[in-house]
């Protein structure tokens, strides 16, 4: 069942590549050691997470020693937000209402703690408010957090644009990449941002391991503590396999990027303008300046927890709105800060593909949805 399902949820998960999984395989049982312990397997264990740091710090055009690895986007929010709030004097962090959740409930965080924190609105497409940003920053703002690409609408922000407000007041530039991560263009210098969060399951590596990037020179403090790993900012034993997994996907991925842009643009492309032929249907976010892999639509008198289901029934793995939210019947966030009325947010389908998805699954899909569809009208 599940093998021949043709994927396109890859904003909630992508399929590990085989050659990740391949270069994995051997720290299991064989480079087993601890990378802190001073024999060979550790030696070997410390080699690959090394080698593994420069691949992702080349991704992102940092130095290694700017990368810390963690356990998953969720923790490099957490630990960027809570490891620079408070400190310089500044206590406020200023972040946006799509932002992913492990955004805003670090905020709610931060909040409980005594620090404050803004929330800047977006537009209809989900950009973030320029005039406004500018007026809730000011010289109490530790950190401007805001996601280079939305995981449900796919709206790609100006990152240059946000790093030179947030540091035109003196405040760091946080963005959250684990969407916009290969996806799209970003190089740190270049862009002005001084921590970047990443996860590895978003990007064909395993779940359960992600970095941050933190600019070197910037103070900031661990969330866990203990063993001192990872230059005492992030302690546990590191997650070998998983980090070479992150470490061979981001190098396979920076090989062909710009060509699997390409491809997955023209992909998207597709299916906005056929789905866009179907009877009451509109796009959710940006037709410009959009997540290469991103579509995301709602239909009229459709319920988009039931055409997930009927696509899943047809053999199509989709979403609503987020795999976070799927489920509930709340509308989700990012739907409602773009202006959708509760019953708008609630018929949406989110469809994302990968450079792993053909130009036959396309077409499979946009035979079997409009059917999906009118099968959700009728009942
Ligand atoms: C998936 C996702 C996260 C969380 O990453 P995990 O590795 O699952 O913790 C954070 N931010 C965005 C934008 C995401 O899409």
């Amino acid at each position: 069942m599940v093998s021949h399902m043709r994927y396109f949820d890859n904003a909630a998960t992508t399929q590990v590549l085989p050659e990740v999984a391949d270069a994995i395989f051997p720290y299991f049982c064989q480079h087993y050691g601890n990378p802190s312990s001073i024999h060979d397997l550790g030696f070997d264990a410390a080699d690959a997470i090394r080698k593994a740091r420069t691949s992702v710090a080349k991704g992102l055009n940092c130095y290694p020693s700017e990368i810390t690895f963690t356990s998953g986007g969720t923790e490099s929010d957490n630990l960027a937000l809570l490891g620079v709030v408070g400190k310089r004097g500044r206590d406020r962090i200023v972040t946006t209402a799509i932002e992913h959740s492990a955004i805003l409930e670090t905020c709610a965080e931060a909040c409980r703690r005594g620090h404050r924190a803004s929330i800047v609105p977006v537009d209809r497409d989900g950009f973030v408010d320029i005039p406004a940003l500018d007026d809730m920053m000011g010289d109490d703002v530790s950190v401007l957090s805001v996601m280079s690409a939305n995981n449900v609408i796919g709206t790609e922000q100006d990152l240059r644009e946000m790093s030179r407000i947030a540091h035109k007041h003196g405040a760091l530039f946080h963005t959250d990449a684990v969407q916009g991560f290969t996806k799209m263009d970003i190089d740190v210098r270049r862009d002005g941002i001084d921590m970047l969060s990443i996860s590895g399951h978003k990007v064909h590596a395993p779940k359960g391991t992600g970095a941050l990037f933190v600019r070197s020179g910037i103070e900031i403090s661990p969330i866990i503590y203990g063993g001192g790993q990872e230059r005492g900012l992030r302690s546990s034993t590191e997650n070998v396999p998983g980090i070479v997994g992150l470490g061979k996907a981001t190098e396979i991925a920076m090989a062909s990027m710009e060509e699997d842009i390409r491809r997955m643009r023209v992909l998207r492309d597709r299916i906005i303008d056929s789905v866009l032929e179907i009877d009451g249907a509109a796009l959710n976010g940006p037709r410009d300046r959009r997540l290469c892999n991103n579509t995301h639509f709602r239909f009229e008198g459709v319920k988009g927890t039931d055409l997930v289901l009927k696509l899943n029934k047809a053999g199509f793995a989709t979403s609503t709105a987020s795999a976070c939210s799927a489920g509930d019947m709340e509308p989700s966030h990012v739907l409602s800060a773009i202006g959708l009325n509760a019953e708008q947010a609630l018929s949406s389908l989110r469809v994302t593909i990968s450079q792993l998805n053909t130009g036959e699954d396309v077409d499979a899909l946009l035979e079997a949805l409009p059917v999906a569809i009118a099968a959700c009208r009728n009942q």
